[in-house]
């Protein structure tokens, strides 16, 4: 199944003319590369929304550069490294590019840009780029907050002796070293 508005081949110029971002929904399958990771293939149909925002901005001497803001928020289902029962990680991209012309011109400025300098082509991938980026956000070592299915170290706290009724390690030990003397 695949979503009906691939956003592909999106004319960015016209979308910053248009002034209105360009909001829709994804589900996993419609990016291969990320879905690659989630295990269990039943919730390849997990959404994916993303927005998008165009705009020209001024550039003191120059033409105004094209810049593009995205926003995107997924629930991706991996594999607990813990546990290795599926765990949804939560993942969101707020992200800002800026168009250059060339990939030379991307080059030679990316080191003192803070912002993701992208080539601009007149049918852009969006869809390709939301990848990129959610691929970034994903955690390297995905993992329950608490596993579902390991046993809670917490809850047995309450059963443990009370505090008088073995001796402090430290006492133990200062024990030893006088009789040592
Ligand atoms: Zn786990």
């Amino acid at each position: 199944m695949t979503s009906p508005t691939r956003p592909t081949r999106l004319n960015l110029t016209a979308l910053a003319q248009a002034g209105a971002p360009l909001a829709g929904q994804a589900i996993l399958a419609d990016l291969p590369r990320l879905a690659a990771d989630v295990p269990d293939h039943a919730l390849a149909t997990a959404p994916v929304s993303y927005r998008a925002t165009a705009e020209w901005r001024a550039n003191a001497g120059a033409d105004p550069k094209l810049w593009l803001h995205l926003q995107a928020q997924a629930e991706v289902p991996l594999s607990c490294q813990r546990c290795l029962a599926p765990a949804a990680q939560a993942v969101e991209v707020d992200q800002w590019f800026r168009f250059v012309a060339t990939e030379a011109e991307a080059e030679a400025q990316d080191d003192e840009a803070e912002e993701d300098l992208l080539v601009l082509e007149p049918q852009f991938d969006l869809l390709a780029l939301l990848e990129d980026e959610l691929l970034m956000a994903l955690p390297l070592v995905p993992m329950h907050e608490q596993c579902p299915s390991l046993p809670s170290f917490q809850a047995g706290e309450a059963e443990l002796p009370p505090e008088d009724a073995k001796p402090h390690p430290f006492a133990a030990l200062a024990q030893l070293k006088k009789k040592g003397h």
